[in-house]
């Protein structure tokens, strides 16, 4: 069978490749700082595991191969005003925004978007970083850094954040994950859970908005969502062309993970609706040391990614999924043990929103 490359060799292409086994399809993560060019056969496949990359001998040879899976889809989402056009251009919910230009003043933006507003890098941004809030009561200004490099967006008091994952195949075929609650701490993803039963009346809200997108993209492949909930109403935050920290989850909880409904998207092997097993809850490990006790909590299916810890650097992540045997609330009390005290706060929210 003919070879899939990932355009990156992080934690996602390495999930991608161990989902892809039990397929019998050969994938290969691709160091694109590598010096060695992968030796691409025209019958190959190529994907990502990121959505913007430099410009190195590696990545050349991979966005030139015609099998290359979303290949244009790419740079439109990597680029924030290229993705809130898209938005717009579909009538999708979204908060109010605009390109941080040459003339536009941050007393412009407080009269446009209210007291607070969020300056976000074009490109490159993760994990919250490249942001700048701009909050009138202090009055923050623009630094001229940001001008033409930035858009600002209105801060929205959501009353908390959920995303949906969905796979698309070539001939058009949708399925979707159930929605995640997720808890974003500083930007950052530390948790989900899904599913869950009292976000279950925004799932059709939700997938009508996705699925508009990955039509309109010609989407193949799996992509995610991240929303912002306002009451009954959900605004999108943000896209992301691939795979997704926010539906980890499914490696445990449901028939078919995100990361097989990927592989079996872009080689064209059959997509199903994925069945869910039960409620799961997803606890990132960030900046955190190894620790060889998260194997000895029943039901615990840690993820260890084999990176070099440095603070706030997501290493790992740990999967539960409620079985017959036993209560979310055990293994979740365990690990409380075996993590720094600073997960308190994420553990007692996984434990307040369970089902
Ligand atoms: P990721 O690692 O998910 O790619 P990112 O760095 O691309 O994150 P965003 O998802 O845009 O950044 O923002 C990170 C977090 O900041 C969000 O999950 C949310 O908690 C908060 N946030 C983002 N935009 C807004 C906004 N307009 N108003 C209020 N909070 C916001
Ligand atoms: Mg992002
Ligand atoms: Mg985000």
């Amino acid at each position: 069978m003919n070879k899939v490359w990932v355009l990156g060799h992080g934690q996602l292409g390495a999930m991608l490749a161990h989902a892809a086994m039990p397929l019998d399809v050969d994938i290969e993560p691709v160091d694109i700082e590598s010096g060695v060019v992968p030796d691409l056969q025209p019958d190959d496949i190529v994907t990502a595991e990121r959505e913007l990359w430099p410009d190195t001998p590696v990545t050349e040879a991979l966005a030139a191969h015609p099998n290359f899976v979303n290949r244009d889809v790419f740079g439109r989402l990597a680029d924030r005003f290229t993705q809130k056009q898209l938005m717009d251009g579909l009538s999708l919910s979204t908060s109010p925004w605009c390109l941080v230009d040459d003339a536009l003043s941050a007393e412009e933006v407080y009269q446009r978007f209210g007291g607070r507003a969020l300056m976000k890098r074009r490109t490159g941004g993760y994990d919250g970083k490249g942001q700048f809030w701009l909050k009138e009561a202090e009055s923050t200004q623009i630094p001229d850094d940001w001008r033409n490099e930035a858009i600002v967006e209105q801060g929205i008091n959501f009353d908390e954040e959920v995303s949906l994952v969905g796979v698309r195949g070539e001939g058009g075929e949708v399925f979707f994950y159930p929605l995640a609650l997720t808890l974003q701490v500083d930007g950052v993803l530390t948790a989900s859970i899904a599913p869950l039963d009292r976000i279950k009346h925004l799932q059709s809200q939700a997938e009508a908005m996705l699925g508009k997108l990955m039509e309109e993209l010609n989407y193949v492949g799996v992509m995610a969502m991240e929303c912002f909930r306002v009451g009954d109403k959900l605004m999108i935050n943000e896209l992301a062309p691939r795979v997704h920290n926010t539906a980890h989850w499914t490696q445990a909880g449901a028939s078919v993970s995100q990361f097989e409904s990927h592989v079996r998207a872009i080689t064209g092997l059959p997509l199903v609706q994925p069945r869910v097993k039960n409620q799961s809850v997803m606890i990132n490990l960030l900046g955190t040391d190894y620790d060889k006790r998260w194997w000895s909590i029943p039901g615990s299916e840690p993820y260890w990614y084999g990176k070099e810890v440095r603070p706030g650097r997501k290493v790992g992540h740990i999967n539960f999924t409620r079985d017959h045997v036993g209560h979310l609330e055990e293994p979740l009390e365990a690990l409380r043990q075996y993590l720094p005290e600073r997960y308190g706060q994420i553990l007692d929210w996984a434990l307040a929103n369970l089902d």
